[in-house]
């Protein structure tokens, strides 16, 4: 997987490469056989919810440049695959669901996989996590009409946002946003399709 479908695609950070060769992905997904749980699309996580495709997860982690000292903020904890890299990678993740059968599942699972530096919330991400901000990094997993207020707030100086934005059916891409004092900088990276993000906050 991570030959065929990560590296040949461009991904070039060592660290994200070696850590998705480790993680078991098949314990992240049931009811397929485990060489599908490796194929190249997302696949379902039930509640209506999916687990990324890996590309998508090494991507979007790459764009984070992860080196192992920061304190992370992920919205959509999901099945845990993307919050198990991003354990691997950085110092703390704390991690928001709103569905609490998924973080119940996740969070079990994690635990028996050994990722001690997790920390679990069921609630409405688009508020963000503000008790444990500012955040060096963060990284949302389902696609907003426009990027959440709170998710800038909470962003440090000189951090990174990784998120897709757009009408979550048709057209979405892949915003990475790094915080320079007040500015903003914005990329745009790839056209993605994720789960729409549910909220109640949206504009800068
Ligand atoms: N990274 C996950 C992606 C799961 S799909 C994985 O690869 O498994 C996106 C997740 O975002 C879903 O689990 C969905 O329930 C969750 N979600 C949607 N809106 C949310 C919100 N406002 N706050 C927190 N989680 C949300």
């Amino acid at each position: 997987m991570v030959r065929t479908q990560i590296a040949s695609r461009g991904i070039r950070d060592q660290r994200v490469l070696d850590a998705m060769s480790r993680i078991p992905r098949h314990h992240f997904v049931s009811g397929v056989r485990t060489f599908e749980a490796y194929g190249d699309f997302p696949l379902s996580i039930g509640h209506g919810q999916t687990i990324s495709q890996p590309y998508m997860v090494a991507l979007m982690t790459e764009e984070l440049h992860l080196r192992g000292e920061e304190r992370v903020l992920e919205i959509g904890t999901g099945s845990g695959y993307q919050t198990a890299l991003l354990a691997e990678l950085a110092q703390i993740v704390y991690t928001v669901e709103l569905i609490p059968a998924l973080t119940k599942r996740t969070q079990k699972l994690l635990n028996e996989l050994g990722y001690a530096n997790v920390v679990y919330r069921i609630g409405d991400g688009s508020e963000g996590w503000d008790k444990h901000g500012p955040y060096d990094r963060i990284l949302v997993a389902a696609a907003a009409p426009t990027i959440p207020r709170p998710l800038t707030t909470q962003l440090a100086d000189n951090g990174i946002l990784v998120i897709p934005v757009g009408d979550s059916r048709h057209y979405q891409i892949l915003l990475v946003v790094r915080r320079i004092g007040n500015r903003f900088d914005t990329r745009e990276s790839i056209s993605c399709r994720f789960v729409p993000l549910v909220q109640k906050h949206s504009a800068y």
